[in-house]
């Protein structure tokens, strides 16, 4: 921690933070400027108490921690990129360039069924479609519960494709954990700390959203919570958060993907659907997405969009996607992934 202090304090008063300092266990090193005096408190911040309350104190200008407050989702404690393997054999993370894709919503039969067969055909490893869907009304389509999540084991019976779908209480954690190979946690609900505890106690590998208006230390924050909690399978997805432009639903932030592969170890996602909000754009923000390193997609597919039950503006036809996968090679391959 660097603590600032007041120009023009006593000694008096510059004693009594050092003895603060002292008190709870860091080692002050005081530097003395002509106008100001810095104290650098050397400790351990993530074993020590925070000095953070000495901004309180009337002598003390500032104090900032040089430590991150994100520890186990922190590069610095697993150098390595960690991959996460899914039980029909797809990694996340790895070498391999990973595509999940499927309705935003789960339907009905013939609908997941035919998607599910589309995309896997074009190549995706990974069935995405929400059963509990948290929409901003309530007198939309709130998902088919867990008849959709029957619906997706069928699916992933009949076509061999792992399957990710959204946890939206905890009350439900133990039944979608037990359909669902991935749980994703969505952006509404990206900071709900005892729905991430519940999704990381199942055991199974958790997508966690970026919140609509959350700053990426918060994101990390709330990935900690997965971690700490025993469950290591974590990965990051990207969704676009609320700035003032409203050309797009939300504005995609690819940012994340070479930020997160600097302060993280684990896998990075983009969902370009709900991030641009429209169809037209998709497809080239998969491929920036792809060159720019991502580990996987998350795109929303939908046999007929214009008669969807949610999210119809955005999501892909059949024919479109199996194009997206064709035209999305060599911008795998640009940025060392298979
Ligand atoms: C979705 O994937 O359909 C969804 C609701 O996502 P988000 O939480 O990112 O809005
Ligand atoms: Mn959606």
């Amino acid at each position: 921690m660097i603590i600032v202090l007041k120009p023009k304090i006593s000694k008096r008063e510059e004693a009594a933070v050092l003895a603060e300092i002292r008190k709870l266990g860091y080692r002050p090193h005081v530097m003395r400027g002509v106008a100001r005096t810095v104290i650098g408190a050397i400790g351990d911040e993530r074993t020590h108490k925070s000095l953070e309350m000495l901004t309180t104190w009337p002598q003390v200008e500032s104090v900032t921690p040089i430590q991150k407050r994100y520890k186990l989702t922190s590069r610095e404690a697993h150098s390595a990129n960690s991959t996460i393997t899914l039980s029909n054999g797809t990694v996340i993370g790895g070498k391999k360039f990973v595509v999940m894709a499927g309705p935003c919503s789960v339907e009905g039969e013939k609908q997941l069924l035919t998607t599910a067969h589309a995309v896997k055909k074009a190549g995706a490893t990974i069935l995405r479609g929400g059963a509990f869907k948290p929409r901003t009304s309530p007198y939309e389509f709130q998902g088919l519960g867990e008849k959709g999540l029957k619906l997706l084991a069928k699916a992933r019976k009949e076509t061999g494709l792992a399957v990710i779908t959204e946890l939206l209480s905890e009350d439900h954690a133990k039944m979608v954990a037990e359909y669902a190979d991935i749980l994703q946690i969505g952006a509404r609900n990206a900071q709900n700390f005892q729905l991430l505890i519940a999704a990381a106690k199942t055991g199974r590998p958790v997508l966690l959203k970026r919140g609509l208006s959350m700053k990426i230390e918060e994101w990390l924050l709330a990935g900690e919570y997965v971690l700490a909690n025993d469950n290591a399978n974590l990965m990051f997805c990207e969704r676009g958060i609320r700035t003032f432009e409203t050309y797009t639903r939300n504005t995609l932030d690819l940012a994340t993907i070479p930020i997160i592969k600097k302060e993280s170890h684990c896998p990075i996602v983009i969902d370009p659907s709900q991030g641009a909000g429209r169809a037209d754009l998709v497809v080239a923000l998969c491929k920036g997405a792809a060159a720019m390193g991502a580990d996987a997609l998350l795109v929303e597919v939908h046999p007929n969009p214009a008669e969807a039950w949610s999210d119809g503006a955005q999501q892909l036809t059949l024919d479109g996607f199996a194009r997206l996968m064709e035209e999305l090679q060599p911008f795998i391959t640009a940025a060392g992934k298979e």
